[in-house]
């Protein structure tokens, strides 16, 4: 090599370096255009749910003037609906939207990013998370996958689940067959009832038919859509198993660290915009859905009985201790997730809660 040539590779060399890597991969990317897919775990033309997703990924193409777009495919379009972290950990596709607790499988810790029983609703969630340092967590749980997680979406509190029977006591528990998941599902199983798993296309059938004595879903809005009101009689509240599940957007690391910082200034507001979108979507529509239940088709909502919610909580407790035994990552979160609850609890006492009361009395 030239002595000459060698200066001016050199010069090329320590420019480069000085200015940093990321704003070198930065100007490279610059001006690209992105090109990326995103499978989600939903069926087709879900409401709210595949609604948002799809409403997201318009945004982030006019906020980018079309830099990155994002091809949106629902559960099975693609790829089945459960494979998606999978696809997203490995590659195959850039990203996913989901809910944390169906990797319990793979990350048992994950179900804190979605609902924990008698724990935070969703403002205590998006306090968590944006505030109280869950999202970091979340982000360090799920970094050996190659996953960068970000909150995008969420239900309020659920409904506790249709029943074909009246429960009056915990004893009515005994024997049930309910489709619930997560840790919901362990919980009540220590109350004797048999927790399966079914996919949305199956409960209807499953509960009409008595395959199932009892199903949770979501809330009166979907709920009135799968036509549950035709197969039980009775919708009981509140949803103590999921009081507020928190909705998942998850991006593969190495395709969200080739993004431009602008680009990911812009996926991070987005998905920030949508889990507001979502969650308002829910708060707005579900009573007028729970008035057509009752005044059309004559659903009996009840609230739990306070004597099966006190078993229910005892057992909550016990079942988190058990798997907090089991996995030290499930350990580490549940502790930091308590701490944190229990001091919101205390501000919601007097903010929130007094409120609700003052309002009510
Ligand atoms: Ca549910």
């Amino acid at each position: 090599m030239k002595r000459r040539e060698f200066i001016t590779k050199m010069g090329t060399g320590v420019l480069a370096a000085g200015a940093g890597m990321a704003s070198v991969s930065n100007a490279h990317a610059a001006g690209k255009r992105f090109r990326w897919k995103m499978v989600t775990t939903w069926p087709p033309n879900f409401p709210i749910f595949q609604d948002g997703v799809k409403r997201f990924a318009k945004e982030v193409r006019r906020m980018s003037r079309g830099a990155l777009t994002i091809q949106v495919f629902a559960g099975g379009e693609l790829i089945p609906a459960l494979q998606s972290f999978d696809a997203v950990s490995q590659g195959t596709v850039e990203m996913g939207h989901g809910s944390a607790y169906y990797w319990a499988g793979k990350i048992p810790a994950a179900q804190f990013f979605t609902a924990v029983p008698f724990g935070l609703n969703a403002q205590g969630m998006n306090a968590w998370l944006y505030g109280g340092g869950g999202l970091g967590l979340w982000r360090e749980v799920y970094a050996p996958h190659k996953l960068v997680p970000f909150p995008m979406g969420n239900t309020g509190v659920q409904m506790g689940g249709w029943f074909r029977k009246k429960i009056d006591t915990v004893a009515d528990l005994k024997g049930i067959k309910m489709r619930i998941p997560g840790l919901g599902g362990k919980v009540i199983a220590k109350a004797g009832v048999n927790p399966v798993l079914l996919p949305a296309g199956e409960i209807y059938t499953a509960l009409e038919r008595g395959t199932i004595d009892a199903t949770e879903w979501v809330g009166p809005y979907h709920d009135l859509r799968l036509g549950l009101y035709r197969a039980a009689k009775y919708y009981y509240y509140p949803g103590w198993h999921e009081p507020g599940p928190t909705l998942e957007m998850i991006i593969n690391t190495k395709a969200w660290e080739a993004l431009p910082r602008e680009l990911q200034l812009i996926v991070k507001n987005a998905a920030m915009a949508s889990n507001l979108w979502m969650l308002s979507e829910f708060e707005a529509r579900n009573l007028e859905a729970l008035q057509t239940l009752k005044e059309k088709y004559h659903v009996q909502v009840i609230e739990f009985p306070e004597a099966v919610l006190a078993e229910l909580k005892k057992l909550t407790a016990l079942t988190l201790q058990e798997e907090a035994a089991k996995d030290a990552t499930f350990k580490m979160v549940y502790e930091k997730y308590q701490q944190f609850q229990r001091t919101h609890d205390a501000w919601n006492e007097i903010s929130e809660s007094a409120y609700a009361r003052a309002r009510r009395d």
